[in-house]
């Protein structure tokens, strides 16, 4: 298993929980102090550590478990939250034709990634070409020739041409049909001014929709730097970490990636071209803790949110008034930062059928909350239930009646009305929205 010892730990951590009689607060502190060895010795960063003990320490004490879910399973959640918070949600990667520029230092897995991504795209349905412009390491060309001929992926190359660039541009018009596009570019012994150089040129020919670096997961915490180093010269938009199999660092290399806010795209777990994985921050995680039913853990929250606090009949019939709003809103605040839960519940169904709901409808914090209220306090039973009555008259009563600025009444009558078309985009008949809900 990937990060056996890791795995390990944590599950003996999370088994004194439960075999614990009690759950106070010498019991959490405990299984804290487990949690950070277990972290430490995985390489992630102390002040990272140190931080998220800190954080569960408190909230496993203070917050109240959601309704139906028992101290236990309350902490465990809390755990599973503050690892899904180190480790960051990774990279979003869309099947849909792409260029890919594949970039990172000598020895780093590049080559094999560059295969193994392609054979990822082509079980996906994409036909997948890659080529082959890393003219700087001798046997880059034939082996990337014979994993692909393996791997039945087309592979554009000019052995014995030294000019990365014109192979790129070459390959790029000779593999123009192909939907998935990877160029494997050279690395180096470290980010010098010549591998910067190659990369901007290339970038600038291929016009990459990603560019994603490749890394050793055995440099633990010093992920950081390089993934910054490479970030600052081309701009990376994912990261994939490699030989995940083979380290007692994954954890540092995996949480100093995610702290440098590239997001982690796949992960390389072995050497055959099997050995690949798109990387999905709370599969992982659940994994890691050897807990298979996480997922229904947090599906129990869910039911309990949907049942006490959010009226789905009204919801399903279209009536998604100002209050129904604010009642969702505080629930979803009741369960914890809004961007862990958001794939919950029915109106946080982000990306489904094309329904992908803005950024901002999720920035929701518990200060925006109070404004809510008081905003909410200062309106008519008749505006909370149709709030198109609101108009500039009222949008200003409202703001003096509530201390709030117009601006504020009308980024809150905003967002109720960007839910309100969403859920309408639910209820065409496509999607059944409390099949959705029960979804994870
Ligand atoms: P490049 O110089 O960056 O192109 O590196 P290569 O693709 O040639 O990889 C260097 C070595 O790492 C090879 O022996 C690969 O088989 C090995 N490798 C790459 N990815 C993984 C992985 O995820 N797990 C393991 N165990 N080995 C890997």
């Amino acid at each position: 298993m990937v990060m056996e010892k890791l795995g390990d730990s944590l599950q003996g951590a999370l088994k004194k929980l439960i075999g614990s009689g009690r759950i106070d607060e010498r019991t959490v502190n405990e299984v804290v102090k487990d949690i950070q060895r277990a972290l430490l010795q995985a390489d992630v960063n102390v002040k990272l550590v140190m931080g998220m003990s800190q954080r569960i320490k408190e909230r496993a004490m203070k917050e109240e478990p959601p309704a139906g879910m028992n101290p236990r399973e309350h902490v465990i959640r809390i755990v599973y939250q503050e690892l899904m918070e180190i480790i960051g949600k990774g990279a979003e990667i869309q099947l849909k034709p792409q260029t890919i520029m594949m970039v990172g230092l000598q020895g780093s897995g590049k080559t094999t990634s560059t295969a193994k991504l392609a054979r990822y795209f082509q079980r996906k349905g994409l036909k997948a070409g890659v080529i082959a412009a890393d003219t700087f390491r001798p046997g880059a060309y034939h082996q990337l020739k014979t994993l692909c001929e393996k791997l039945n992926v087309a592979f554009y190359g000019e052995e014995g041409n030294p000019d990365a660039i014109e192979i790129t541009r070459n390959g790029l018009k000779v593999l123009d049909k192909y939907d998935i596009k990877i160029v494997d570019t050279a690395g180096r012994h470290a980010l010098e001014a010549e591998l910067i150089e190659e990369m901007e040129q290339i970038n600038a020919v291929a016009k990459p929709d990603h560019r994603f670096m490749v890394l050793d997961a055995g440099i633990g915490q010093q992920a950081s730097q390089q993934a910054h180093a490479f970030n600052d010269s081309v701009g990376i938009t994912g990261v994939i970490i490699t030989k995940l199999d083979g380290t007692a660092k994954g954890g540092g290399a995996l949480s100093a990636v995610s702290e440098t806010k590239a997001p982690i795209a796949f992960i390389g777990v072995g050497e055959t071209p099997e050995d690949f994985e798109k990387f999905e921050a709370d599969r992982f995680i659940s994994r890691l803790l050897g807990m298979g039913d996480l997922k229904s853990l947090m599906e129990k929250a869910e039911e309990s949110l949907s049942e006490e606090d959010v009226n789905v009949e009204a919801l399903m019939q279209g009536r998604f008034t100002l209050k129904d709003m604010y009642k969702q809103l505080e629930a979803m605040n009741k369960m914890g930062p809004l961007k862990q839960i958001m794939s919950m519940l029915p109106m946080g169904m982000g990306g489904m059928g094309g329904m992908k709901l803005s950024d901002e409808m999720f920035q929701a914090t518990s200060d925006k909350m109070k404004n809510y209220k008081f905003i909410m306090d200062s309106m008519t039973e008749q505006e909370m239930i149709d709030p198109k009555l609101i108009g500039g008259s009222r949008i200003k009563r409202i703001s003096r009646g509530s201390g709030c600025s117009p601006e504020d009444v009308r980024e809150l009558l905003k967002y109720h009305k960007t839910m309100q078309t969403a859920l309408k985009g639910f209820r065409g008949g496509k999607f059944n929205i409390q099949k959705m809900m029960k979804k994870k």
